[in-house]
């Protein structure tokens, strides 16, 4: 008889290229079955749709229409899961073990109703439990959960990564395991930059400052609620069962912190659009309407650039948005444009274009970042179009066709 109170709770997430196919669904049985067995009796899966499906659904919708209620959105995108949580749980079943599959609703993933950004407000884990006491694993649907009145939301592409830590805080898991098609987190993507590097153990800030700027390895909300809950983050291959590379995200000490490397790596959020605005008229008044448009239509602005007054008197405000919001917010300043309160708006965007970041702990302490990473990049001419920066972070936004040569210069100047 095994003591299952002596068990370490462990949640396993897989991610859709883990589940890509019959053949892959299997090994990742048997991974369970495996883990299960040799004594990890207080065991939860989590999965993500099988590779491409979500991205299936997606264009699915916006074919049948281009307004589609983003509560219908999420009805079709979140039936991904559905069909992977079924089959992986026949599968390990098929070895031997009781599954039990579940559902975001059937599990008790409350959401608030921000439909396809949802925010997970509570976990229920009595199923889970019960599941445990019966001598089964639970699999539970990732992306996925319901709302108070009872609609199915997602939480944004990627969210299955935050599904499975918002479990894993809700069952006081010791760690949480993100199984993927890569060995662990990288200094850089490695399809993009192939000199990068496993980054063997990182703290949670720099984790989540470089999920937040594109190394969609990770969701970032996922990052925020492991360090929020200080759960451990395993990411590694599905695949290479005893390989030592993987990286562990954890927090680290004052001292590993003070030791940490000026720049850890690089990351970088494709297609995205600048608006520029100036105008003459009431500058705080012009700022504030721009922003409470934004607001009202819930889109998220990134970088913000304000030059106030020039010798001409002229307000200049510069945005950055994704390249999808860009036609509802050129609709937006346009309307500006009828409020008596500003005169001669000038109204202009780019799209194509990237933001590359350099993320280090170390730049804290260090000087002369800022300057290496213009440097390389005017070097390489590449066109920086905006800069921002915070103390762990230099962002650059360059146009889309720079952004993989602005990385692997990046790389090749920081990390080598
Ligand atoms: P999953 O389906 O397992 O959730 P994702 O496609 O969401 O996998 O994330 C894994 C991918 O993230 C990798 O294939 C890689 O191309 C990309 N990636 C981007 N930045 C990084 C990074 N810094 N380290 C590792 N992978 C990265
Ligand atoms: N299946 C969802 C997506 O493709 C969630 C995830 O993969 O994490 O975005
Ligand atoms: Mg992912």
């Amino acid at each position: 008889m095994y003591d299952r109170y002596s068990s370490p709770t462990v949640v396993q997430k897989y991610g859709g290229t883990s589940l890509g196919d019959i053949e892959r669904i299997q090994y990742v049985a048997k991974r369970i079955y495996d883990t299960y067995c040799s004594g990890t009796k207080n065991l939860i899966v989590v999965v993500s749709a099988m590779a491409g499906e979500t991205s299936r659904l997606v264009e699915l919708v916006a074919e049948v229409s281009t307004r589609t209620r983003p509560r219908i959105v999420d009805l079709a995108v979140s039936a991904g899961e559905q069909v992977s949580v079924a089959l992986l749980s026949a599968a390990i079943e098929n070895l031997g073990v009781k599954a039990e599959p579940l559902l975001g609703f059937q599990l008790g993933v409350l959401t608030n109703d921000s439909y396809e950004r949802a925010r997970i407000r509570k976990i229920d884990i009595d199923k889970i439990r019960a599941t445990w006491s019966q001598e089964g694993i639970p699999v539970i649907a990732g992306f996925q959960g319901v709302t108070e009145d009872g609609n199915i939301t997602t939480l944004g592409r990627g969210g299955s990564d935050t599904s499975a830590v918002a479990i894993a805080a809700a069952a006081e898991a010791d760690f949480c395991e993100i199984n993927t098609d890569v060995d662990g987190f990288y200094s850089a993507d490695p399809r993009v930059v192939p000199e990068a590097t496993i980054l063997p153990s990182m703290d949670f800030e720099v984790a989540l400052e470089m999920a937040s700027l594109g190394s969609k390895v990770l969701h970032a909300r996922s990052v925020e609620l492991a360090a929020k809950f200080d759960i451990p983050l395993i990411v590694r291959n599905t695949f290479k069962e005893n390989s030592s590379q993987r990286t562990i995200v954890m927090s680290h000490s004052e001292s590993e912190i003070l030791e940490a490397p000026v720049v850890s790596g690089v990351s970088a959020v494709r297609d995205i659009a600048k608006i520029a605005v100036s105008g003459s008229g009431d500058h705080s008044k012009l700022i504030s309407a721009i922003f409470e448009k934004i607001n009202q239509h819930s889109i998220n602005v990134d970088i913000i650039v304000h030059d106030q007054m020039g010798s001409d008197d002229r307000t200049r405000f510069g945005f950055t948005v994704e390249e999808s919001d860009l036609e509802e917010v050129m609709g937006l300043m346009e309307s500006l444009n009828s409020n008596d309160d500003f005169s001669q708006l000038s109204i202009s965007s780019e799209s194509n274009l990237a933001k590359v970041s350099v993320v280090g702990l170390g730049m804290k302490n260090s000087h002369g970042v800022a300057y290496k990473a213009f440097d390389v990049l005017t070097a390489s001419n590449i066109d920086i179009k905006m800069i921002s920066t915070s103390e762990i972070r230099i962002s650059c936004v360059v146009h889309n066709k720079d952004c993989d040569q602005a990385l692997n210069q990046l790389h090749n100047v920081f990390i080598g």
